[in-house]
């Protein structure tokens, strides 16, 4: 009898440990994973099976002369199917400062729960010196 192929292969990123996680469905449709040191192993793996989301960090567009790009990041993760579509609006953004770090840049996006925050503060540009 040969041996079962994984449907999928992933590093479980839960801890610095990094095990080889191998993820097999059997005759019932039921997800099953090896290589797990302990429970979370689990459900990492179902998640990023079922439903994979990530943090997004990126810049936007900010009215700025000292800092022309201003980085972003989601508070939380965002469900992959999402990314591209944040991607383009934050790339249509333009911020225009005094910007406070955290302060909410899109808020829910796309009814996800998830918003959009500067990362850091950006004070507005000084007046050149006469
Ligand atoms: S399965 Fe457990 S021990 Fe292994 S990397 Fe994930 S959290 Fe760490």
């Amino acid at each position: 009898m040969s041996k079962q192929e994984p449907i999928q292969e992933m590093i479980c990123i839960s801890c610095p440990l990094g095990c080889r996680l191998s993820l097999y469905k059997d005759e019932k449709e039921e997800l099953t994973v090896t290589g797990n040191k302990c429970k979370r192993g689990v459900v990492y793996a179902e998640e990023e099976f079922y439903s994979p989301k990530r943090v997004v960090t990126c810049t936007c567009r900010a009215e700025s002369m000292v800092l022309p790009r201003l980085p972003v990041r989601t508070t939380t993760a965002l469900p992959k199917e999402h990314i591209d579509e944040l991607l383009k609006a934050a790339y249509e953004l333009t911020v225009k400062p005094p910007v406070s770090c955290g302060q909410v840049l899109i808020e829910d996006f796309n009814g996800t729960g998830v918003n959009l925050i500067a990362s850091m503060s950006l004070a507005r540009d000084r007046a050149p010196a006469r």
